[in-house]
């Protein structure tokens, strides 16, 4: 029997827009079933069951024939009356379909209302309803596997036994705070709660540790190509892509504009953008690329600086020279830190060792191979106005016409952001570090207040602000819920 608590009934098409041998429409709310029964002319519909019924029109005129399954409340994604039409996959035929429904009363669903609903009747968690949106974007089988994990609850249960565990500190608190004089609840100065606030910020580091990963692997980095034209910046990005995309040419300034690129180089999303080759220009088109390639290069998370390490004698020099405007933005020790010197074109330089990294602060003669002249010197003066970058800066030498350390410079973009996602990795957001961050500095708070000042209140207030932050992750987290535990657990009233 449908249940009048529910939603007003909605409706969409549940598989992809376009051609295909099944075709999905989903009806969620209080009047799915009727309006299931309208359009297959069933009388009712036994739930979980596949039935066949060719779908009508108000004319009795077919439109598809194909399989219904009513799902009852709560018994389905929703939690309410759900209906699907499973028919053809064809346009023409399921926008007949929905059409149909919206003529019985259903009306179009918004983007993500089915996951909200689902929310609503706590058939899913914030954490989950994200994962479900996660798991189908997904453009890696690494994305896709965490977020599976994610959606079965392994994230959420983390966040909500950490959330326990507040939430029993905080009732040794209020306990010590409501009864200072009996001597069982002396709390606050016997040590247990500090060690159980230790033990929640390692358990939050833990978990944010798991999320960053997470969010690395759901957002990407942001990587920029940059470096003056002819360094092999193209050939860079097509042979990490793969394809030929970027136009790769012996004439300079060729690549005028910036190219994005989205690649997955061992599990790790880049969001690659080829800039135009950075040099003084009259040409105007070519002054705007330049304009757009210096603000991607001061959003990014990396700048692979590419040069011909055949040709070029001072490249760091160069990488200074040449982004001046925004070394004086974000300041010198920010620009290294995101900086990549690529030397390019290590095939040109004939008898090479097969060793890529090196190292400018080092003399690198020992191991023979031909490194630019600038690396030989060392950098005990003043580092800023050295042209010798710090250790810091990254540096590796790749050929991108035989494909020598592209591998190695993959394992260097991963090391560099702190790429390892473990085996059972969990999607996440950066929604869920900023709460997770905010929910270690009231922990943190909480351990300062209880140590330092023995300031019980205080305690428990900052220890109630953690819990919300990581409330808010799973989008469960109410106060009233809290007091009511309070309540019961403690026989204070006796
Ligand atoms: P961009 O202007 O920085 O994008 O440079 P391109 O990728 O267009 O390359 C400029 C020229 O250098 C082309 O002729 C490439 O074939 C050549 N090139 C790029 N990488 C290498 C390399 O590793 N070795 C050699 N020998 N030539 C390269
Ligand atoms: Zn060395």
């Amino acid at each position: 029997m449908p249940n009048q608590s529910q939603q007003p009934t909605i409706v969409a098409i549940a598989s992809p827009i376009g051609q295909g041998g099944v075709g999905v429409i989903r009806l969620s709310g209080r009047t799915a079933h009727t309006i299931g029964c309208a359009v297959s002319g069933k009388s009712a519909l036994t739930p979980r069951h596949a039935h066949f019924a060719k779908f009508k029109d108000n004319q009795g005129a077919v439109i598809d024939e194909g399989v219904i399954i009513y799902f009852n409340a709560p018994h389905s994604f929703t939690g309410e009356d759900v209906v699907e039409l499973q028919g053809h996959g064809g346009m023409v035929l399921q926008n007949l379909l929905l059409a149909r429904c919206f003529e019985l009363g259903a009306r179009q669903a918004t983007a993500g209302e089915f996951s909200l609903r689902a929310f609503e009747n706590d058939k899913i968690d914030l954490v989950q309803a994200e994962a479900i949106a996660d798991a189908i974007s997904a453009t890696s089988v690494a994305q896709a596997s965490s977020a599976m994990r994610s959606l079965s609850g392994e994230f959420s249960k983390k966040i909500n036994d950490l959330s326990e565990k507040i939430a029993n500190i905080r009732l040794y608190v209020e306990a010590s705070i409501d009864f200072p004089d009996e001597e069982d609840v002396e709390f606050l100065s016997d040590g247990v709660i500090e060690f159980k606030i230790d033990e929640i910020l390692r358990a939050v580091d833990d978990i944010l540790a798991t999320a960053k990963q997470g969010q690395l692997l759901r957002d990407g980095v942001q990587v920029v190509l940059a470096g003056r034209p002819n360094a092999g910046k193209s050939s860079l990005l097509n042979r990490l892509a793969g394809v030929e995309r970027a136009i790769v040419t012996d004439i300079a300034g060729t690549t005028r504009d910036t190219l994005s690129e989205t690649l997955v180089l061992d599990g790790l999303t880049v969001h690659l953008t080829d800039t135009a080759g950075l040099r003084d220009t009259s040409d105007k088109v070519e002054k705007i690329g330049i304009d757009r390639a210096k603000s991607a290069v001061k959003q990014a998370d990396i700048l692979l600086f590419v040069y011909d390490v055949s040709s070029e004698s001072e490249p760091f020099t160069l990488a200074k020279e040449l982004f001046a405007d925004i070394i004086d933005e974000i300041g010198m020790e920010n620009f290294e830190r995101k900086l990549v010197m690529i030397a390019n074109k290590a095939d040109l330089l004939g008898g090479v060792s097969r060793e890529t990294m090196v190292d400018f602060n080092h003399n690198n003669s020992h191991n023979g191979e031909n490194v630019p002249c600038e690396t030989m010197q060392n950098n005990s003066n003043s580092q800023e106005n050295s042209h010798v970058p710090r250790e810091t800066v990254s540096q590796i030498r790749v050929s991108c016409a035989t494909g020598q350390g592209l591998d190695e410079l993959v394992n260097l973009l991963k090391d560099k952001v702190g790429f390892h996602p473990p085996e059972n990795s969990l999607i996440a957001r950066t929604r869920h570090i900023d709460a997770l961050k905010r929910a270690k500095s009231h922990a943190t708070d909480a351990h300062t207040q209880l140590v330092v000042y023995q300031a019980g209140e205080l305690v428990a207030e900052s220890l109630r602000l953690s819990q919300t932050a990581l409330g808010e992750i799973t989008g469960q987290m109410s106060a009233d819920e809290l007091l009511g535990r309070i309540f019961s657990s403690f026989c204070i009233g006796k």
